[in-house]
């Protein structure tokens, strides 16, 4: 569903619980920035309108949106503030929304902004050169890149872009093009995927008019086209690109393409095409190795605000098995699997979830149990907080007083208390002959810090998911 229909809809759902006023004063110019990887992000254009919208609406709007679409886990709220000035083609005026009850009609958008076509649209703001990682294997797709936003048409033209599936080639297209708008804001660029090109060449010929499509491509200075495979016998549509493209290199505009495949593979695509495909720059993109999975997942956790054990992205690197799309899936699965639970991933969530995927069960450097652990003796609870802490069994329960040994043995002990329903004396007796008044007294700190200690109440869950219990 387009971003704008959606959260037309929302809004509509909202009206009866928010009121016209609250809907006129805080939510006109409400765009969806974007809405990726389950997490909906809604830009609105003053802080003040911001926080009062998450502190009164929040829930409400992501029950909304999850009945519509029950993949959406979160919503974040941005404040954007040239959405008041400036009207964006995806901000809602709800005086129309409320009064007619039908959708406005989209603007076109200005020419300041990359043009992408509407699903894409989002990503523009969300892909750019900085945040693609290259790694050593893509050092040098990423650096051809950076050369042609430095000098748009002067070398590397045309530069295509080939590889496999999720490796990076849309976000690789989408952050050149973004960055060669903001350097040059008076050169006209323009994304788009080859699918889409096909369309709107079928719709002009179908209307008779393909007269302005022709200009409107051929009077780009830089023309970035997606996934051009799809070119592959729509002869067409081909034949209109193979125009498009001569005249913007020969007018010296950049082009660059992506592909599944190299120029040469390319099947049911005209010689000609292919080689004039294979001018300029060729470049593949490679599977990131582990470091450079490694830091992807760094990142993705850096942008969703979220901190991560090391070993748990270790483990899902080590685990990847192709797209980085997927890999990256998984980490926002687990996330938001987390979020819901109240807990923080782990190495067993995290497998769980890959397993479901993959329907397997070997993971590499996998040390947890995936069957779900039985705890039944006082000594299993020891055991699992002694490895989700990292703490020695002995030091554990000894008498060392350091905060990072006395939290983890706090919360050992309030374990055994309500998992087990051991007494204080025999927990007193199991952690070096310790008084039951103290046990007592741990447990009831613990038991008060639940009560408003956030990461204290995800450590909790998290370990009690460690014993199979929730
Ligand atoms: P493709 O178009 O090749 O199928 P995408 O560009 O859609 O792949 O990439 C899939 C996802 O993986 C995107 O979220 C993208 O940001 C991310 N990604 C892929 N490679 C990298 C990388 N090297 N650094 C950062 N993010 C990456
Ligand atoms: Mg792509």
């Amino acid at each position: 569903m387009d971003k704008k229909v959606f959260w037309e809809k929302v809004l509509l759902a909202l009206l009866p619980v928010a009121g016209k006023a609250h809907l006129l004063s805080f939510f006109n110019n409400t765009i969806i920035v974007s809405m990726t990887d389950s997490v909906l992000v809604i830009g609105v254009s003053l802080p003040v309108s911001k926080n009062f919208i998450q502190e009164r609406y929040h829930r409400h709007i992501l029950e909304i949106a999850r009945n519509l679409d029950p993949t959406i886990h979160e919503i974040r709220f941005e404040v954007l503030s040239g959405l008041v000035d400036e009207k964006h083609p995806d901000s809602v005026n709800v005086q129309n929304l409320i009064g007619s009850q039908t959708p406005t009609i989209r603007k076109v958008p200005n020419r300041q902004e990359v043009i992408i076509d509407g699903e894409m649209r989002s990503n523009i703001m969300k892909y750019s050169l900085d945040n693609f990682i290259p790694g050593t294997e893509n050092r040098l797709i990423h650096a051809a890149c950076l050369a042609v936003v430095a000098k748009p048409g002067n070398i590397y033209n045309p530069l295509y872009i080939y590889g496999g599936v999720g490796l990076g080639k849309t976000h690789l297209l989408q952050a050149t093009g973004n960055q060669i708008q903001k350097n040059h804001p008076n050169k006209r660029v323009v994304y788009m995927t080859a699918e889409k090109f096909i369309n709107e060449i079928i719709d002009a010929i179908g209307k008779r008019h393909t007269k302005p499509f022709k200009e409107n491509y051929r009077n780009l200075d830089c023309l970035l086209v997606d996934d051009i495979q799809f070119f592959a016998n729509k002869a067409t549509s081909e034949q209109e690109f193979f125009h498009t493209f001569n005249e913007l290199y020969d007018a010296g505009k950049q082009i660059i393409m992506s592909a599944d495949r190299p120029p040469r593979e390319l099947d049911g695509l005209d010689d000609r095409l292919r080689s004039r495909f294979a001018m300029g720059m060729v470049i593949e993109v490679c599977v990131p190795e582990f470091e450079t999975r490694f830091a992807i997942l760094r990142q993705k956790c850096q942008e969703h605000g979220e901190i991560i054990e090391r070993e748990v992205l270790e483990f899902i690197a080590a685990n990847f098995t192709g797209s980085v799309r997927d890999m990256i899936g998984i980490l926002i699965n687990a996330i938001a699997l987390s979020k819901l639970d109240n807990t923080t991933p782990t190495i067993r969530s995290v497998a769980e979830i890959m397993g479901k995927l993959n329907k397997t069960s070997q993971f590499v450097g996998l040390k947890v149990d995936l069957q779900k652990h039985s705890v039944r003796t006082l000594e299993d609870v020891i055991k699992v907080v002694s490895d989700y802490y990292k703490i020695d069994r002995n030091i554990l329960i000894g008498e060392e007083r350091r905060r990072e040994i006395i939290i983890p043995r706090q919360i050992c002990m309030y374990l055994i208390r309500e998992i087990l329903d051991q007494s204080y004396e025999t927990i007193g007796e199991n952690f070096g002959g310790r008084n039951h008044t103290t046990v007592l007294h741990s447990c009831n700190k613990i038991i008060n810090q639940l009560k408003d200690d956030n990461r204290l109440i995800r450590d909790i869950n998290a370990l009690k998911r460690e014993m199979g219990i929730s």
